[in-house]
């Protein structure tokens, strides 16, 4: 009975009484496998493999090693159970700013499922993968037209990879231009997502802050100031990550070419402009696009990703490779290029599964349905931005529209002696996720709202409702009702910076057993 009274029962829920168990209703109480599996137990049932020869050299392991073993079941359910307790874009709205938490079609994932593309492998002959490059080829089609660049590099896994691409492209550029010594300046402006400075820093770059305007855009008479022999790029996000629309990303563009330097754009809120905005009529040299956003691959949660790379016609001699090419014979992968210093990002090609659902997501919208994707998903955060800015501070709503994002500030609840986690914490009882906090660092307490063009009104409503009654409930002064919440989650508060610095990633026998002993 001890162990049912776990610590990893449900501990949420607003019920006042303990259930026996630990479960609540349908929501099981779990532990870990090491707690409920054993050493001797094993969800297999095969007979001892007789006469193979010892291919090991006598390394061949003596004694158990204590992975605990459960039954089929066992482990199905425990995997469920650990599901239930956490959230997803398939159970309600996800309004995670920058992160273009979509809905992902179905569809998507048949085809993903598809033999020939879920059952490859990457050293398979070229000659038996035909259909898997083909694929790939279209994709880049796609992605090329879109964008207006003339190539683009598809392996990288993930947004803050293809930002690495193309920071290293434009290194390789530079060194092939004798320069890569003296231009080490990274214009980076101060709303900029963290990867873009991390990405510069890594790239052995030195990252130099550009300010931003009282409307939430990128200072230009700031950024002109800051131009000279040393500078190497500017990285700047469009939309920003205020939402907003550099209107002067024009300007911004021409003034780094006369500079001598390299237009990087983060394109990981692409999903505002994709069918309007072609990024190499603006003077993009090079765009990580996040296939997993704007082209609805399931992400979240460390979910695979991908982050191909637009390079304009300067930087794409130094795309990585490998690449895609069609001669009269079929498709080939470019593997080695002379005198290419860059060589690969990854060891194979990149993610193909996220390459499928992404061409399966483009294709079945067509060319207008992706324009209607931009529309959409900038008229539902104006939606939003509508409803709520009277309640809440929105520091950028009298400079006009937003885009794709509605960003909030603290105010209104500081003045109530609460602050955007509170607020926030409240929304998970609700059945919300959270939208994205603290971020963009240039607002105050920010809280950036991206509903994406895939919730109905209806939705948008639900969510809008729900903002609204717990700000009436803020200024009520319920400051304890905000401070004790989430009360129904399976987890309530946490301490979060304890559990991101010293997270407890190791169980240990002994220890587990000493906690038994002491219970
Ligand atoms: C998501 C995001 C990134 C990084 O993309 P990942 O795929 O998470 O690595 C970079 N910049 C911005 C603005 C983003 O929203």
């Amino acid at each position: 009975m001890t162990q049912l009274r776990s610590t990893r029962g449900v501990s949420g829920g607003a019920a006042d009484f303990e259930t026996v168990s630990g479960s609540r209703g349908g929501l099981q109480a779990t532990w870990l496998l090491f707690e409920y599996g054993a050493v001797d137990r094993s969800g297999v049932d095969l007979p001892a493999p007789k006469g193979r020869p010892d291919r090991l050299g006598g390394l061949a392991r003596t004694a158990p090693i204590g992975v605990p073993g459960l039954s089929e079941p066992e482990a199905v359910r425990h995997y469920v159970r650990l599901s239930q307790r956490n959230t997803a874009i398939d159970l309600g709205v996800f309004p995670l700013g920058s992160c273009t938490m979509k809905h992902n079609p179905r569809l998507n994932e048949r085809m993903a499922r598809l033999d020939g593309f879920a059952d490859i492998h990457p050293l398979q002959p070229v000659s038996t993968v035909q259909g898997a490059l083909a694929l790939m080829q279209e994709l880049s089609r796609w992605l090329t037209s879109l964008t207006g660049m003339p190539a683009v590099a598809l392996s990288p896994k993930a947004g803050a990879h293809g930002e690495l691409c193309g920071m290293l492209a434009i290194r390789q550029a530079l060194i092939a231009r004798g320069e890569g010594e003296t231009r080490r300046r990274v214009l980076v402006p101060s709303a900029a997502h963290g990867t873009n400075p991390a990405t510069a820093a890594a790239c052995g770059f030195i990252v130099d802050e550009v300010p931003g305007t009282e409307d939430g855009r990128v200072d230009v008479e700031a950024f002109k100031a800051k131009l000279g022999p040393d500078v190497a790029a500017v990285m700047l996000t469009n939309p920003n990550t205020c939402g907003l629309f550099e209107r002067d990303v024009k300007a911004i563009a021409d003034l780094i070419h006369e500079a001598g330097g390299y237009f990087y754009c983060d394109g990981a809120n692409y999903n505002a402009i994709v069918g309007r905005v072609r990024p190499g009529d603006l003077g993009v040299d090079a765009m990580h696009i996040n296939l997993h956003k704007t082209f609805s691959t399931p992400h979240g949660g460390g979910g695979p990703g991908a982050g191909p790379t637009v390079l304009s016609e300067r930087l794409a001699p130094f795309a990585p490779v490998p690449y895609v090419v069609a001669d009269g014979e079929g498709f080939k992968l470019v593997e080695h290029v002379e005198g290419q210093e860059f060589g690969r990002m990854v060891a194979f090609h990149g993610q193909m599964g996220m390459f499928v659902r992404a061409l399966a997501y483009m294709m079945s919208h067509g060319a207008d349905g992706l324009r209607q994707v931009a529309e959409d998903a900038v008229l539902n955060a104006n939606y939003v931005l509508a409803r709520l800015k009277d309640a809440f501070d929105a520091p950028f709503a009298k400079y006009g529209p937003c885009m794709h994002e509605a960003l909030l500030s603290d105010k209104e609840l500081r003045a109530h002696g609460l602050e955007t986690v509170d607020l926030a914490k409240a929304l998970i009882d609700e059945g919300f996720h959270p939208m994205t906090v603290y971020f963009p660092l240039v607002v105050h307490g920010a809280m950036l709202i991206e509903p994406t063009e895939t919730e109905s009104k209806t939705e948008l409503d639900r969510f809008c409702d729900v903002m609204l009654a717990l700000e009436a409930r803020a200024e009520a002064g319920e400051v304890e009702f905000f401070k004790t919440s989430p009360r129904l989650a399976p987890v309530r508060r946490l301490d979060e910076t304890r559990a991101a610095r010293q997270p407890k990633l190791r169980w240990k026998a002994e220890e587990a057993a000493m906690k038994q002993a002491a219970e």
